[in-house]
């Protein structure tokens, strides 16, 4: 099953219009009518139908519970997806968003229109030094683009495509079913336009008449400093090209952080470990310390220091989204009690313990006097 909120491409924090949105473009995209994928469509109205009630996605957020048992859509679709075939599109958007969003299809002549290519994803993983720094990364991308042959218009001619012939432009055609109680009219995509509403006449060898054609590119992608796990950014107009002339989809650079040797991140704070001894500890300090930049500072540790006692090294954490201010980077201490002494440094450290009037040799007395002691410390 998959996340319901990569469905509707949006991040989890997504409001309730980013939801809206997104669905409503979704459902242009992928609906039956418009020439895309039914399974597909049903998946992403199943997500806006689950995300859009709050009981429900707070419900699917805790426990990944999206309503639904085996993956099948659930049966209180109040849509009648499920029943016989689909509602018309603007059905769909009227349903959901009270008025129809200019999809309805201007006349034969003009004909439908046309579906953008599909947005791509690319993932690209950074250190967290690229994190604090920004960076530009070339990205490969193997996506259809625009053929350079017919300028993406799908004809040998370079005319472009006109209104399909078979269905008018309207890019779905009207069948009647007679059935036991009479005859039925249903409407199906257009097989000749592929329910575009358009064909191309003389069409491009090089493309086969689609305007576009696999391509693979490198693109040079700058990404700013600060980003974490799963953001993206946006790069318009360079996912997949339309067929014949329509629009490109987009392109999203998805953010993978890799985890660092040293530190830890915990938004801008970046926290790592250091390491004292007993003595350093009890009489204070200064340690050389490699920030994430590489560059040395030194830090002072204050005379008795306790275990995890937290030193700040101020602006040398990450900075904010896209470059600014930056956080602090975060020592926690350690203190290392010193094993296999020599005789002279036991000695020295006996007189320690003396001189504060601390008890060594429990010898001669029980087990429970020497946890007395322990405790009245
Ligand atoms: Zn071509
Ligand atoms: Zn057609």
């Amino acid at each position: 099953m998959s996340d319901l909120y990569e469905l509707l491409d949006v991040p989890r924090s997504a409001s309730e219009d980013d939801l809206k949105r997104a669905y409503r473009r979704k459902a242009r995209e992928h609906h039956p009518d418009a020439g895309g994928d039914a399974d597909t469509f049903k998946a992403v109205t199943h997500a806006y139908q689950v995300l859009s009630d709050p009981q429900r996605r707070s419900r699917y957020d805790r426990f990944g519970d999206d309503g639904t048992s085996n993956g099948r859509a659930s049966a209180g679709d109040p849509f009648g997806f499920g029943a016989g075939g689909f509602g018309g599109i603007d059905d769909v958007i009227d349903a959901f968003f009270g008025q129809s969003a200019g999809f309805r299809s201007g006349g034969a002549g003009r004909g439908r229109r046309q579906q953008p290519g599909r947005d791509v994803l690319v993932v690209v993983e950074l250190t967290l030094e690229e994190v604090v720094t920004g960076v530009a990364r070339d990205v490969e991308v193997d996506v259809p683009r625009a053929c350079e042959t017919c300028a993406g218009s799908g004809a040998a001619d370079g005319s472009g495509p006109t209104g399909c012939t078979t269905c008018g432009g309207a890019g779905q055609v009207q069948r009647v079913v007679r059935t036991a109680f009479g005859q039925l009219a249903t409407a199906a995509p257009c097989e000749a336009c592929r329910g575009t509403g358009r064909t191309v006449g003389d069409p491009c060898t090089d493309c086969a008449g689609e305007g576009r054609r696999q391509t693979s590119r490198t693109l040079r992608v700058d990404i700013p400093a600060g980003l974490e796990d799963d953001d993206r950014i946006p790069v318009r107009g360079e996912g997949e090209a339309g067929r014949q002339g329509a629009p490109p989809g987009d392109l999203y650079v998805q953010i993978r952080v890799a985890e660092h040797e040293v530190f830890e991140r915990d938004g801008r704070t970046l926290a790592a470990e250091v390491t004292v001894s007993v003595s350093q500890a009890a009489l204070g300090t200064t340690l050389t310390v490699p920030t994430v930049d590489g560059e040395d500072v030194e830090v002072p540790v204050p005379a008795g220091t306790q275990p995890g006692d937290v030193l700040t090294v101020r602006r040398a954490g990450v900075p904010m989204r896209g470059g600014g201010r930056r956080g602090d980077m975060a020592l926690v201490v350690r203190v290392e009690v010193p094993t296999g002494l020599d005789g002279h440094q036991r000695a020295l450290l006996t007189e320690l313990a003396e001189a504060r009037g601390e008890e060594l040799d429990a010898r001669g007395r029980g087990p429970l006097s020497r946890l007395r002691d322990a405790f009245q410390r």
